[in-house]
């Protein structure tokens, strides 16, 4: 499947599901992700005026976004994929959001780092809602204690909280459970939604939809 690129397409598409909400689509911002694609591909989409971009791999943003944000100021980066501790000085540096803040290993990394260098990226902790195995993320259960750890043992300063819903199941009920825990802990960012299911996501709440294939293409590789 080879899909033309569909900025305007996804901003119609984030624009109806606001309508529908009963929302400002200014209080939804796009993250393209644009992992796996080269400058190629992004400087197109940085033409036609998108702004935020997400890599899910420190190395290959590290690799092709130092050029690309030499050239177009004003760019934010967001990480959405998942971090080692080690890589946590790297991802401080190059991102403006972290969204895959998972362990207290990462959340003593990254406060050690968030101290050091004079950045303060905005941080989504990852809720495995769907409890799955094989993937990272804060089970429901223990998210209020450890955005509680997050705060007073750590000092960061969590503005939202992120999610996957299982790719078998409804999205929705993993969006409204994610939308639940913020609302009790207080946190005013929900990043919500993928190329498939960023309207439902709206719908719920989401402040940041992560779309790739819905803008680039379909990926070659696997992200
Ligand atoms: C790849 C990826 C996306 C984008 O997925 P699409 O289905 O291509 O829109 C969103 N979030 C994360 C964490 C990803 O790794």
């Amino acid at each position: 499947m080879t899909k033309p690129w569909g900025l305007a397409a996804v901003h119609q598409n984030i624009e109806r599901a606001c309508r529908d909400a009963g929302r400002d689509p200014a209080t939804v911002t796009l993250v393209a992700i644009s992992k796996t694609f080269g400058a190629d591909a992004i400087e197109p989409v940085i033409a036609a005026g998108q702004r935020v971009f997400g890599e899910n791999r420190v190395q290959e943003a590290k690799a092709k976004w130092p050029r690309l944000l030499d050239g177009h100021p004003g760019i934010a980066l967001h990480l959405v994929g998942s971090l080692q501790s080690n890589k946590a000085k790297d991802a401080v540096a190059l991102f403006d959001a972290v969204h895959s803040l998972d362990r207290a290993s990462l959340a003593e990394a990254l406060g050690k780092e968030i101290a050091k260098q004079s950045r303060r990226p905005l941080l989504f902790v990852e809720i495995n809602t769907g409890a799955e195995a094989q993937k990272s993320g804060v089970l429901p259960q223990d998210a209020d204690g450890f955005l509680a750890a997050c705060r007073n043992q750590y000092g960061l300063s969590v503005s939202g909280l992120m999610c996957i819903p299982p790719a078998d199941e409804a999205p929705a009920p993993h969006f409204a459970l994610t939308a639940q825990i913020a609302k009790r802990n207080g946190l005013q960012l929900l990043s919500m939604g993928m190329s498939a299911d960023f309207e439902v996501a709206i719908a719920f709440g989401a402040t940041h939809v992560r779309v790739g294939t819905a803008i680039f293409g379909a990926r070659s590789q696997p992200g």
